[in-house]
């Protein structure tokens, strides 16, 4: 069966029409689980969701009403393609804690900086060129890299991020292999799924072997400014300015429901990203961009986002004091910032095989498998605790503990 009859299946009287590129977008058995895992009784460790219930809703909602009597008919028209100048200052402010300098004129705002991935990889991907990421990546990254038919190269991680040396190797065996290398997708902050953080020095170390070989940087910066304790490293994109593309998002230091975020790119690409973004959207959300200014303007977002990172300590706590409880024997990360534990199982278990039983047993998780092109992970397990309470992540994890001992007792 080639990759255009898998896509499909013979319910689909469309399935042999599809376009190649529609071949990697298939329901995984994954997803069809956590259908299930939606039940109210399951705990999910496995989602991203952020604990919007944290936000100050009337806040929001006193935003809303200013932009509708202020600027209703703006914010129910078609806009820029590039976004509201307004809100673009502003996100230049928030860039500014992570150390980044930038124009307004080089940020494009997208929906959600899930649709800046789909853009970026629209512009630069063709059938066959190779995109580097860390090993493991963010799964739904993966699903847009390949449905622009490009090969994943996964390069490995240790507790400080990417390995530089690594980096030069799988690069020199590419380029002697005749592929071509568009760019370099990384999460260097508070990373999905690892949870680890890319140190400054080899933020520096990268960019320059970036620089070496002529490879543009995805930097994916969703988490950096929900750290526990110590800030992340400035980004990638404060050293370097036109060999970087920094992609930025609203969804986890204020609502995904407002699907904003943005790309900050170097200032030729900035020209292509807005005519890509009009081509697909022909403007982002103007009610969305207006409420979210309003909000910057009026309401406290650094006190709120303060607000979110003693939340989400306090669940990474949880998680880990009962890992350390019910599954001594294991090793896990420990995320200083973001929403995510990557744990290590012993031989010979296999995350997921064991998804079904652990469903079964009331909790979910995301086996490692997700997050490799490769086939890679099976001894690994995303685990988030962003959205259930300390209590559910306590109940979650001796829940896991007892479908563990089950497994290795076969
Ligand atoms: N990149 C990473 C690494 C993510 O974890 C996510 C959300 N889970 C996104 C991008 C997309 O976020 P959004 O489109 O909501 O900005």
């Amino acid at each position: 069966m080639n990759d255009r009859a898998q896509s499909g299946n013979n319910l689909d009287p469309w399935f042999h029409h599809y376009a190649e590129r529609a071949a990697g977008l298939r329901a995984s058995e994954v997803r069809a689980l956590f259908a299930v895992a939606s039940r109210p009784e399951v705990v999910s460790l496995a989602g991203g969701m952020p604990f919007v219930s944290a936000l100050p809703r009337d806040l929001i909602q006193g935003a809303m009403d200013d932009v509708m009597r202020t600027e209703g008919p703006v914010a129910l028209q078609y806009g820029s393609g590039q976004g509201v100048p307004k809100l673009r200052e502003q996100i230049l402010e928030v860039m500014a804690l992570e150390g980044i300098r930038a124009n307004a004129d080089d940020v494009v705002v997208t929906t959600g900086s899930q649709h800046a991935l789909e853009l970026v990889s629209k512009l630069f991907l063709d059938p066959g060129d190779i995109v580097i990421s860390e090993g493991p990546s963010y799964v739904t990254a993966m699903v847009i890299f390949r449905s622009y038919q490009a090969d994943i190269d996964h390069v490995p991680m240790d507790e400080h991020g990417l390995i530089p040396e690594a980096l030069r190797e799988h690069i020199a065996r590419l380029k002697a292999a005749g592929r071509t290398i568009k760019f370099l997708y990384t999460i260097p902050s508070f990373h999905n799924p690892a949870g680890v953080t890319l140190s400054w020095e080899r933020r520096v170390e990268i960019l320059q072997i970036a620089r070496d070989n002529d490879i543009l940087v995805l930097e994916d910066n969703p988490y950096g400014l929900l750290y526990f304790d110590q800030p992340a490293p400035d980004a990638m994109r404060s050293v370097e300015e036109d060999g970087v593309i920094y992609l930025g998002t609203f969804s986890k230091t204020l609502a995904p429901g407002f699907r904003t975020g943005w790309a900050l790119a170097p200032h030729a690409i900035r020209e292509k990203l807005v005519l890509a973004n009009e081509a697909a959207v022909l403007s982002p959300s103007s009610f969305s961009q207006l409420v979210i200014s309003k909000y910057l303007e009026t309401a406290d977002w650094k006190g709120q986002i303060d607000t979110f990172r003693g939340v989400y300590r306090e669940r990474k706590e949880a998680m880990l004091s009962a890992l350390g409880e019910y599954l001594p024997e294991l090793t896990w990360t420990n995320p200083n910032g973001g929403f995510y534990v990557w744990l290590t199982l012993p031989e010979p278990l296999d995350s997921k095989a064991m998804l079904p039983r652990a469903v079964k047993e009331l909790v979910a998780y995301t086996p490692g498998t997700a997050f490799y092109g490769d086939g890679g992970g099976h001894q690994n397990i995303r685990l988030s605790f962003c959205y259930p309470t300390p209590e559910q992540i306590r109940l979650g994890i001796r829940r896991l503990s007892n479908v563990l001992r089950g497994e290795l007792e076969l």
